[in-house]
């Protein structure tokens, strides 16, 4: 027998989910159909990772040999809930991996927080990384800017926001986002975090290369420094935050006031309120202090700070599927080893969740590697629980969409998009020029 899945999603959980099923010793012969909503595949390796970051983007030369391995068919453009049904599905396949991972900004319950100039990082990611489905246009008229979060993404806004644009010019920046930053008013970025310079979810890599940045001073304030044994105990001392203790050591020597752009850390800073009337003009925040624990608490030090933008980086969150459980507290599809659990706790037969769609926005793409063997082994593992599609041939649900008229893209589609747009980075001098309207990627994607 064929088995045949449909893996929806074809960021690295699908596509990792999809290799799997190919090389598992349990499976014979299986047909793979992977759908995506957008005309290109590999998710959040092309539209959440910074375009400065080859090394990572570079995950998608691993990516396209899996898909290019001949044994998965890509439908691009195909959003899961309005051009194909879980019905469709049913009727096509044995079993379905959702793989849709996390789009959204979580929220932060702040008064202010939905002035204009204040924004979620995410939207900010898709501007600058060409998604299609954002505006082509981003306000960077704020001289002054603060950002929430202690994490790898408010680094990543940072960077971006601080970096020279002549320097992201090699890179896969799309044309529109190069020309925006180089309009860009920005002097001061504040990079805020609740907890102490060792409680941060920055990882070494990503916090150095910050100090590398030509033209940029890191300023950082002497009230937040001392490290001590506290500290260390609480933040459960290891040898990456050791890495980071010394990066911070280091910047603290460095003589500061030369750049033409800053960017300061400011730490045990808890933001209470966005400032504006109309728009952003400040943050009211309060000073902490940690417990033994290392829970910040409030210390009744309120300060103010002028900033003509926000910028929100408190984590992703993922959006609700149609005909599918949700845990609205945690964002994500409940499910027990990948396997999808409906309201009353019992499994729905044929549906199984990977990557961060299955646990939640955290994690780094290796990670959704474990997620893929887990969710595969329980899917071959259930055998009872997989439909019986009445349909069984291959090219059904190819006619089904058409006569939706669902203009869906394909392998040979998404590559032609692909050599395109690296044929004209190299015209360039760039990695790649992103084509980043729906409309053209789809027009190059098909032929007329
Ligand atoms: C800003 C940012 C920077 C990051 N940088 C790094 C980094 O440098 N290094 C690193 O290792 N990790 C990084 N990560 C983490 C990494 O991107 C994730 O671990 C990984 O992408 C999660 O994979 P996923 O397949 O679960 O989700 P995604 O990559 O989000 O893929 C989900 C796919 O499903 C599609 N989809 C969603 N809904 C539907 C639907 N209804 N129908 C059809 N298709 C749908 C989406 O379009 C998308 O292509 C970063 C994450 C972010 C947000």
């Amino acid at each position: 027998m064929t088995l045949r899945v449909a893996i929806v999603g074809a960021g690295p959980a699908g596509i990792y989910a999809a290799d799997l099923l190919i090389k598992h010793d349990k499976v014979s012969d299986v047909s793979i159909d992977l759908f995506e909503r957008l005309p290109a595949p590999y998710g959040l390796v092309r539209y959440g990772v910074a375009p400065d970051h080859p090394r990572i983007k570079g995950i998608v030369n691993s990516l396209r040999e899996i898909l290019d391995s001949g044994k998965i068919r890509f439908f691009g453009n195909v959003n899961y809930g309005t051009d194909v049904t879980l019905n469709d599905l049913k009727q096509h396949y044995h079993a379905v991996i959702f793989a849709t991972g996390a789009m959204r900004d979580a929220e932060l319950d702040i008064s202010g927080i939905d002035l204009p100039g204040s924004f979620g990082a995410a939207d900010f990611v898709s501007w600058y990384d060409g998604h299609p489905d954002v505006p082509r246009d981003w306000p960077l008229h704020a001289k002054e800017v603060a950002i929430i979060g202690n994490g790898n993404v408010a680094l990543d806004v940072a960077r971006m926001l601080t970096k020279r644009p002549k320097d992201l010019y090699p890179t896969e920046v799309p044309d529109n986002v190069f020309h925006a930053l180089e309009s860009s008013q920005v002097t001061d970025v504040h990079v805020f975090g609740r907890r102490s310079p060792l409680h941060v979810k920055f990882t070494p890599l990503e916090l150095r290369e910050l100090g590398d940045l030509e033209d940029v001073d890191i300023v950082l304030y002497d009230e937040d420094f001392g490290f001590n044994d506290a500290w260390r105990e609480a933040a459960g001392a290891n040898k990456q935050l050791a890495v980071m203790e010394r990066i911070f050591e280091d910047w603290r020597r460095r003589e500061v006031g030369k750049a033409s752009r800053r960017l300061h850390f400011r730490f045990f800073a808890q933001p209470l309120e966005v400032l504006g009337s109309f728009a952003v003009e400040g943050l009211r925040w309060e000073r902490t202090v940690l417990t033994a624990s290392g829970q910040p608490q409030p210390s009744g030090e309120v300060r103010r700070l002028q900033v003509q933008a926000l910028y929100r980086a408190v984590g992703y969150f993922g959006s609700p599927l149609a005909e599918l459980p949700f845990d609205s507290q945690t964002g994500v599809v409940p499910n027990i080893s990948g396997a999808v659990l409906d309201d009353n706790g019992f499994q729905e037969p044929g549906v199984f969740v990977t990557g961060w769609i299955k646990r939640g926005p955290v994690g780094l793409i290796g990670h959704t590697k474990a997620d893929a063997i887990e969710t595969v082994n329980t899917l071959l593992e259930q055998r009872d629980a997989w439909w019986n599609p009445p349909e069984s041939d291959l090219r059904a649900i190819t006619r089904l969409l058409t006569k939706r008229g669902c203009k869906f893209t394909d392998l040979s589609g998404w590559q032609r998009l692909d050599f395109k747009e690296t044929k004209l980075g190299q015209i360039r001098g760039k990695e790649r020029l992103k084509v980043v309207s729906r409309e053209e990627m789809l027009s190059l994607a098909i032929p007329r």
